[in-house]
């Protein structure tokens, strides 16, 4: 069962930033402490006193767009062992946002109210303009949280495991395999995150074109239809919706409905 992550994440020189929990048990001999360089000991030669911290991933790593049949964005594969996509944790990466009160691009061109709710879903304005390509429904917008929530994850996973090297219920010398395990499992979420997103994106795609079609196809209101046409004109609806309204407009008129 293969589990893609950087090899990196415990052999690089550099330093696991990691500021130390709070710890109330700093008079005991097996109180730990970071050792940040770990330019060359292995991990396994940790000792009570100095447990080596491995380094979180690099953000990208490997949490990467892959580029499809059509040179489009995809979803890089972590995980063979993706968890469930109601898991609570899925849900929390695909609700984690680095600037949660942040404008898709095209509310932000148009200056107007947007609102994030969960990744792989367009924003409302997106929605309703037909624009199926909002900010919040793209993977490199998912990859880039995704990376994030991992980050703060892991670094809850250290802060957790090393309470547990203070309180004396882990042994040192199984942090590294305890971190590692906590790596894997946030892959695990985050291939469970990835198929969510799918699911949500294949679900919602279209939808509000195929909801204007049929709207446009039922009406024979030519002034409804002309309103429709100016009211979407000035509030970005796609064109593609614009350009049916005006085509049935034609249909109308020529008596052909
Ligand atoms: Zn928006
Ligand atoms: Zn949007």
């Amino acid at each position: 069962m293969p589990i893609y992550f950087s090899a990196s994440a415990f052999t690089s020189p550099d330093a696991a930033t990691v500021p130390l929990p709070a710890s109330n048990s700093s008079s005991s001999p097996l109180s730990p402490s970071y050792s940040p360089k770990s330019d060359a000991a292995p991990l396994s030669a940790a000792t009570p006193g100095d447990i080596l911290i491995p380094a979180i991933p690099p953000r990208d790593c490997p949490l990467q767009a892959v580029p499809g049949p059509n040179g489009e964005d995809t979803l890089p594969t972590v995980s063979s062992n993706p968890v469930d996509v109601e898991h609570t944790l899925v849900h929390a990466v695909l609700q984690h946002a680095i600037e949660p009160d942040g404008r898709c691009a095209a509310c932000d061109d148009d200056d107007l109210v947007c609102e994030f709710t969960e990744t792989g879903i367009t924003c409302g304005p997106c929605a309703v303009r037909g624009n199926d390509d909002c900010l919040f429904a793209q993977p490199k917008f998912l990859l880039e949280n995704a990376a994030d929530w991992r980050n703060d994850y892991l670094h809850d996973q250290v802060h957790r495991l090393m309470r547990e090297v203070q309180l004396k219920r882990l042994r040192p010398e199984s942090f590294a395999l305890e971190y590692r395990r906590a790596l894997n499992h946030s892959y695990s979420i985050i291939q469970g995150a990835f198929r969510r997103f799918q699911i949500l994106r294949l679900a919602s795609r279209g939808l509000t074109h195929r909801g204007y079609r049929c709207l446009i196809a039922s009406s024979t209101d030519v002034p409804q239809l002309g309103r429709l046409i100016e009211f979407g004109g000035e509030t970005g609806l796609h064109k593609a919706v614009l350009k049916r309204a005006g085509e049935r407009v034609a249909e109308i008129a020529s008596g052909s409905a």
